[in-house]
């Protein structure tokens, strides 16, 4: 496996970032996933302009151009053969001393992983995820904005942890004020009489590039769908309820919070998205 790290492809084993990265230290930096489907990058300019936003909003300058980014993209995939799989993609503020100023990290580190993906079985696709609402609150846009794609996914990872101990599979976070926001690192849908509804991202959501094609998907076939506030309620008495993500691709959930959704299984609203999702994946992008 040949990583991109600074400028060069290194080996996994050479692949080291220092321990004074602010990465490291205080989460201080910005990523991406993004999928490979039959060597098409998927939606590459949408991740690689929310990348850039992000990192605008934090005050932190990409050492590559777009151009040079996406042909170090391109490199590491065409080394590592890759015609299906995952990217990761990495920017740092770098190593600096102890403190917190980010002027004392000159250099950003810049790092593109490619690997193999396979969250879910195919069976989970038909049968759907068992899911848990948190407790743990959204990170609110005046704190963390969520739309930062950031290093920092602490927040995500308390979701996770209080998931694996009710032993689901995804959680459901909620804003302060109770509306439903998304899974801890999918969007969320619901499904009720044929319509789609997914929350309005301002709640507390990231702006997801999957979120967005779903979108894009249900306006082409015809499918209604409204960007709403809603709460749990809704959720528990929806006909179906799905993720949607770059690495999940698009996902029901069977059960939540002890509530059976709908059949219990992925609904047929689900299925045909994920079917045609699967149908556009290669071609929306960079070859
Ligand atoms: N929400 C969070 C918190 C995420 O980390 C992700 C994953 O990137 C998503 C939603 C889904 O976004 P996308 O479809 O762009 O992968």
């Amino acid at each position: 496996q040949w990583i991109y790290l600074d400028g060069e492809l290194v080996t996994k084993e050479n692949a080291k970032v220092s321990v004074f990265d602010h990465g490291f230290l205080y989460g201080d930096g910005i990523f991406e996933g993004i999928r490979i489907y039959n060597g098409n990058i998927f939606k590459c300019k949408e991740h690689l302009d929310r990348l850039y936003d992000s990192a605008k909003s934090i005050d932190l300058v990409i050492p590559l151009a777009y151009d040079e980014l996406l042909e170090a993209m391109a490199e590491t995939i065409r080394r590592n053969d890759m015609r299906n799989g995952y990217i990761r993609l990495v920017v740092s503020r770098g190593a600096g001393n102890l403190g917190l100023d980010p002027r004392r990290c000159p250099k950003p580190t810049v790092l593109i992983i490619v690997e193999q993906l396979a969250i879910y079985s195919e069976e989970a696709y038909l049968n759907g995820l068992k899911a848990v609402s948190v407790a743990q609150r959204r990170n609110i846009p005046d704190a963390l904005n969520p739309k930062i794609k950031s290093l920092n996914y602490l927040n995500n990872i308390l979701v996770k942890i209080q998931s694996n101990f009710a032993g689901a599979d995804e959680a459901i976070m909620m804003n302060a004020q109770g509306y439903v926001t998304e899974g801890s690192g999918d969007n969320i849908f619901i499904v009720k009489n044929g319509v789609v509804t997914t929350p309005p991202c301002y709640l507390g959501a990231l702006e997801g590039i999957t979120r967005q094609a779903i979108i894009d998907l249900c306006d082409q076939l015809g499918i209604k769908l409204k960007e709403e506030p809603f709460s749990m309620h809704d959720v528990y008495i929806a006909d179906e309820v799905f993720f949607t993500g770059t690495a999940a691709e698009v996902i029901a959930a069977r059960e939540i919070d002890g509530r059976i959704i709908g059949k219990g299984q992925a609904g047929p609203v689900t299925l045909k998205l994920l079917e045609e999702f699967r149908k556009i994946v290669d071609q929306d992008g960079y070859k």
